[in-house]
């Protein structure tokens, strides 16, 4: 965080999905908005630094709230539309081959894409291990979910115990904060997943679980069969009766785990379903490109979640299903698939969406007084007539600057002149 102040005059400013200010200015103190008004009203304001981007729109950073950055050394090499099983087949063969090299570059590299595209936060979820110095060492906002699997239920209180130290070994900063993924119902123990949701719930900590992501995982929730129960008996970890004989969110309600939750996918889920999901206050994070990737529909019930008051948020998930980091391209997906939703709409759960699903506190996602200055400047193309947040998502953007917690991260002279 820079100590010193800044003001930022630029063309329009969005603060958030409802507010776009013309010809405005924003005052920068400790990294965070001070104050943010029409240009001529402060304009006598002095400040160590200005900037003037006259022609540039300046926007909230996004907030991607489902990422595996230590999964992007996998760009390219499993196979697209393959059945879900089988794709968690060549990930596990694959990444039990890779050296620490390749995924610490696989997540520098993630990272440079998410910043570069105009992302400032992001929920990462980390199963090696490798992914939060390398984020410390990058100055980005992150919810680090340490992920935690294992079906064999006596493996629970080890893995728990790896967990626990893991948790408790990572120090909170400003810019990142722990959370704990427990994978899925159809990889982590019903004693497993008590243990954790009892620990998230008792230390306040933001939990991220894949829900509902596939037809299969249902079968094998209700039914105890399908590809999951080959997968399962493969890992030596499946025993006759051992599945949850209802609904993964059903599963995750018994649990205690689904309050406040964060659901990653949630493609199949029932009117009952979501009656739960509202009661427990959870988020549901759609990740658009993810079933593309994977060759089929975003079948989650979005129309209905959204008239339930079920909060939305938008994610990549890895580039071992995705073809790149970039929440704009997530954006023009799900806009294809629902064009009812407005782009408006899909820019506030793109950026305060995320934020309130990560938990990121003090008005994250927006550009609102006293938030931090999470934020990207675009160069407009000159007499813009079309509304800046349409401009943003389906234009082809020239990202200048993006700032995180008010300071500059990515600047890209040639689009300041
Ligand atoms: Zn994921």
């Amino acid at each position: 965080m820079s100590a010193k102040t800044v003001k930022i005059t630029a063309r329009k400013i969005i603060v958030d999905s409802k507010t776009i200010l013309d010809d405005a200015t924003v005052i920068i103190k400790k990294g965070a908005v001070a104050k943010i008004g029409p240009a001529e009203t402060l304009s006598q304001i002095k400040t160590d630094r200005v900037i003037n981007l006259k022609n540039h729109i300046l926007h909230p950073g996004f907030v991607n709230a489902h990422c595996h950055l230590d999964l992007s050394f996998l760009k390219g090499k499993l196979k697209q539309g393959a059945p879900f099983t089988s794709w968690i087949r060549s990930l596990v063969a694959k990444r039990v081959k890779a050296t620490m090299q390749e995924i610490d570059n696989g997540i520098k590299n993630g990272i440079k894409q998410l910043i570069s595209t105009g992302t400032t936060s992001v929920g990462d979820i980390s199963s090696t291990g490798r992914s939060p110095s390398i984020l410390a060492h990058s100055g980005m906002r992150a919810i680090l979910f340490h992920e935690t699997l294992g079906y064999n239920p006596p493996d629970a209180i080890s893995r728990f115990n790896d967990l626990k130290q893991i948790l408790e070994k990572f120090a909170d900063s400003d810019l990142l904060k722990s959370g704990v993924s427990p994978h899925a119902i159809y990889s982590v123990s019903p004693a497993l997943f008590k243990k954790v949701s009892a620990y998230a719930k008792k230390n306040n900590l933001p939990v991220a679980i894949h829900m509902a992501e596939t037809e299969e995982e249902i079968e094998f929730s209700k039914k105890g069969t399908g590809p999951f129960r080959e997968l399962l008996i493969s890992f030596g970890s499946f025993a006759p009766g051992r599945y949850p004989k209802t609904s993964p969110v059903g599963a995750v309600a018994n649990f205690n785990g689904l309050k406040n939750s964060i659901l990653i996918h949630a493609n199949h889920i029932s009117n009952a379903d979501i009656a739960k999901i509202k009661k427990a206050h959870a988020t549901i994070v759609i990740c658009p490109n993810s079933n593309r990737w994977f060759k089929r529909p975003i079948s989650a019930p979005v129309g209905t979640l959204l008239d339930n008051g079920v909060p939305l948020a938008l994610g990549t998930d890895s580039l071992a299903s995705n073809y790149a980091l970039d929440m704009t391209a997530e954006i023009r997906e799900f806009h294809k698939k629902f064009p009812d939703i407005s782009l408006h709409q899909l820019f506030d759960m793109a950026t305060n969406g995320g934020a309130l699903a990560l938990g990121l506190k003090g008005g994250t996602g927006t550009l609102a007084v006293k938030a931090p200055f999470d934020a990207v400047a675009i160069k407009m193309p000159k007499n813009i007539k079309t509304d800046p947040i349409k401009a943003i998502i389906t234009s082809r953007r020239k990202i200048a600057m993006v700032w995180i917690n008010g300071t500059a991260k990515y600047k890209n002279m040639e689009n300041m002149k």
